[in-house]
Parts: structure tokens; C-alpha cells; sequence
């Protein structure tokens, strides 16, 4: 299921029917419109930070010899809001300031199969 082709998700597939961003226990819940449930730790969704900065990032350490040693200590981010984007996209607010990640729901439905 790692290889999703994101052309080949129907309508259904990326329309949240319920989307549920909870600080209390750091997990985002969507529900799906064919039925099917996501459920992320808010860590992982941060791993996956759609912005441009992060994606920098990713790929500078991708290409960095010791890329421990530069790693953040991500469990120590929270979210502290979210808020949606029009019809298509949940934007999200860490406790670090952070928040130009605009996760569109065709990307989470990606995240979703992997
Ligand atoms: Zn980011």
C-alpha cells in the first residue's frame, strides 16, 4: 500500500467526513467518506511537514553524514492548535511558533496509506 498513485484516490477517499485535532492526547482522527479511519500521532504529522522549509530540511539531512546528531528532539513539539483551510487542507500550530504546514486532505490521505 506504499505506493499510492495520489491521481487514482476517488473524491471520497480525500473528503473528511469527521476531522478531529486533539491537543489533550497530541493525535489528529479523521474519518473518512469511504469509510475509512486515520488516526496519527501529531509527531508523525510533523515528521511529514508539508512546508517548504521542512522539506528543506529533510533533504539537507538526508545528505548529512551524522544526521542524528542534527535530528531535533521531536517529541518535545506539540501541537497547540489547527485550524482549517477553506474545504481542503488543515493547517496546523506547534509550540515552537510553527506553523506554515498546510496539510491538504489528498496528503493525508497519502500519509493515511503508507
Ligand atoms: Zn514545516
Amino acid at each position: 500500500m506504499s505506493n499510492v498513485n495520489p491521481q487514482a484516490l476517488s473524491a471520497e477517499q480525500i473528503q473528511p467526513v469527521s476531522l478531529d485535532l486533539d491537543l489533550k492526547n497530541q493525535t489528529l482522527h479523521i474519518t473518512w467518506a469511504d469509510g475509512a479511519v486515520s488516526r496519527w500521532p501529531v509527531a508523525v504529522l510533523r515528521q511529514h511537514c508539508p512546508c517548504a522549509a521542512c522539506r528543506t530540511e529533510k533533504e539537507q539531512q538526508s545528505r548529512t553524514l551524522l544526521p542524528v546528531l542534527k535530528q531535533a528532539p521531536a517529541e518535545k513539539l506539540e501541537a497547540v492548535g489547527g485550524h482549517l483551510v477553506g474545504n481542503y487542507a488543515l493547517q496546523i500550530e506547534w509550540s515552537d511558533g510553527h506553523s506554515s504546514g498546510i496539510y491538504d486532505y489528498r496528503y493525508l490521505r497519502m500519509l493515511h496509506a503508507e
